[in-house]
């Protein structure tokens, strides 16, 4: 039932922040457990701040993938981001791998921290970005208990090889996922294939890592390709005076290489390519996704009946 969404002219990019602390790398044996989150100095009110006062400036509204424990402890953050236009969307509330939960903790986790956020901001939430893209082949159940959770739209399948999860697809433009009594909108993480091989260039590590003028070369080529550009970053990314986790040489240049370019690059970003929220993207698109009826939008909680024109390229 999988149908490719978005072949027009004037596709926008979408900018995401996946709103998490310092201590939040994944994977690393000095990870924090949930239980120590409370007590570790907390960097997320400054490192945020700073992102929305740089959207604020550059007129631009993101979407925020908002950790569940972030949420409930600094719910003024949450309101803040939503009084500024922004999108609020969940990252769950864990920080777990789905690949190392069941069917029924990853659905408790995922519709526990859509409540907070909605409890928080008063409507309806339908966006979800799992943590560390880690929805896998072995996690068949995952798309069915997003859909169960009521999730209009999923951020969540990176469409090739990484550290953890990566989903082989040849799927690399957003898609349809269900049938008649339910269904959401994956947009996978943009890749670009070179020499075969997807890599992506458009957030995290991977944004501080390449130069500006390759994300932006590759940033025009998919848009040629009539697919969005879906960027995506942390608070911490933007804070190159943040503690450090111990960790592997290697890892410590993935997670700490660039910090103190990448603010300067997310404005170049911002302000010279459109960028928009997931929701407006799939509101100002609707007629466009096909198989994907207004009936069917509004039962996903999708048509939010916002037409504001965010698409097309800026004019530099
Ligand atoms: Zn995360």
């Amino acid at each position: 039932m999988d149908s490719p969404l978005g072949h027009h002219k004037g596709m926008a990019c979408i900018f995401s922040v996946d709103v998490e602390d310092w201590f939040h790398i994944l994977g690393l044996p000095s990870t924090p457990d949930p239980s120590q989150w409370d007590s570790l100095p907390s960097r997320i009110e400054q490192d945020f701040t700073r992102l929305l006062d740089l959207f604020s400036e550059t007129d631009v509204k993101v979407t925020c993938f908002f950790l569940g424990w972030v949420a409930r402890r600094f719910s003024h953050l949450v309101k803040e981001a939503d009084k500024r236009g922004h999108e609020i969307a969940s990252h769950g509330c864990s920080h777990g791998l789905v690949y190392e939960m069941r069917r029924h903790e990853f659905l408790h986790d995922a519709m526990e921290s859509k409540k907070i956020l909605e409890d928080i901001v008063g409507r309806r939430v339908v966006g979800y970005r799992c943590a560390g893209f880690s929805v896998v082949e072995e996690t068949p159940w995952f798309f069915d208990a997003l859909i169960e959770a009521e999730y209009g739209y999923d951020s969540s399948v990176f469409p090739g090889a990484r550290g953890h999860g990566g989903l082989k697809t040849n799927q690399l433009a957003p898609y349809f996922v269900g049938g008649d009594s339910g269904g959401l909108i994956e947009f996978p993480i943009t890749v670009v294939k070179i020499l075969g091989t997807p890599i992506c260039f458009f957030g995290g590590g991977y944004l501080r890592l390449f130069p500006l003028f390759l994300i932006e070369a590759m940033t025009w080529r998919v848009l040629a390709e009539r697919r969005p550009v879906v960027f995506y970053i942390h608070p911490r990314e933007v804070d190159p005076s943040h503690p450090r986790l111990p960790m592997s040489l290697g890892r410590r240049f993935k997670s700490y290489v660039n910090l103190r370019t990448t603010e300067a690059k997310i404005r170049r970003l911002v302000r010279r390519f459109q960028m928009t929220t997931f929701r407006s993207f799939i509101a100002n698109d609707l007629n466009r996704l096909t198989g994907l009826s207004p009936a069917q939008a509004t039962k996903l909680g999708l048509a939010t009946g916002s037409r504001d024109r965010s698409v097309g390229v800026k004019r530099v």
